[in-house]
């Protein structure tokens, strides 16, 4: 089993961590967004810990060459180092093949003791896609999902009352709005520009010592 998931088992069996967030998403890179989406997520909806777990092949972004995992596991370890309430796992970059969230609730459902509460948590632009995720059927029965605020991206009362329809346990919360994206990020690399402030300057050290983003074709379509 996933090291990280261990530990968390272990938490959970201890009695100290009722309710775990989970932060999908490809951290190519970690920015910003994604942090106080998280750090907010872990207050908005009371978790006890949140966990970051970068896909290995992304179903969605088959279009563009992503990151090495082990890099964008570095670039994450470094961005939530001090915070005790973040922690990163490798358990969709070691496993082979295209990652699909259900296969990794299923996973940390098998590991964690019965009655720990798992809420999925996602921007308002990945909530919207939800009902064409892979087998997004068994979704809703595997954990909630924690719908956050986004620049850019509305979900107003009817995808949200949709998203319920089809079984979904939304919870919605406001985020402070930061108009970053990893894309947004690439693209500046690739250009020259500066990404200080919008990635933890950890991440944007490494960045430039790994010489990461710096082609073109690195930074893809924006999604
Ligand atoms: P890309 O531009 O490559 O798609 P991204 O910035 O959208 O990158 P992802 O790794 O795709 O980052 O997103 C992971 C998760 O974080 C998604 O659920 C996404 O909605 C959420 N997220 C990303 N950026 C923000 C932000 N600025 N505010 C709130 N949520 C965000
Ligand atoms: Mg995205």
């Amino acid at each position: 089993m996933d090291a990280t998931v261990a530990t968390l088992a272990e938490r959970a069996r201890a009695g100290e961590l009722g309710r775990l967030g989970i932060m999908g998403g490809t951290f190519d890179p970690v920015h910003g967004g994604h942090l106080v989406c998280a750090e907010q997520a872990r207050e908005a909806l009371k978790l006890d810990a949140v966990v970051f777990i970068p896909t290995g092949r992304p179903a969605f972004k088959l279009d563009r060459p992503v990151t090495d995992g082990e890099e964008r596991l570095e670039m994450l370890r470094a961005a939530m180092a001090g915070n005790d309430g973040f922690v990163v796992s490798a358990l969709e970059v070691e496993r082979p093949g295209v990652t699909y969230a259900v296969d990794t609730l299923r996973e940390l459902r098998a590991a964690l003791p019965e009655g720990t509460e798992l809420v999925f948590i996602t921007g308002a632009d990945a909530a919207l896609t939800l009902p064409r995720w892979h087998k997004s059927e068994d979704l809703s029965d595997l954990a909630a999902f924690g719908v956050a605020t986004r620049p850019g991206y509305e979900l107003d009362a009817a995808a949200l009352a949709d998203l319920s329809a089809r079984g979904f346990d939304v919870r919605p919360f406001a985020v402070t709005g930061l108009d970053i994206s990893s894309s947004d990020v690439r693209r500046r690399v690739s250009e020259g520009r500066t990404i200080r402030y919008l990635v933890p300057e950890p991440v944007r050290a490494m960045i430039e010592e790994k010489h990461l983003y710096r082609e073109e074709s690195d930074h893809g379509r924006l999604a």
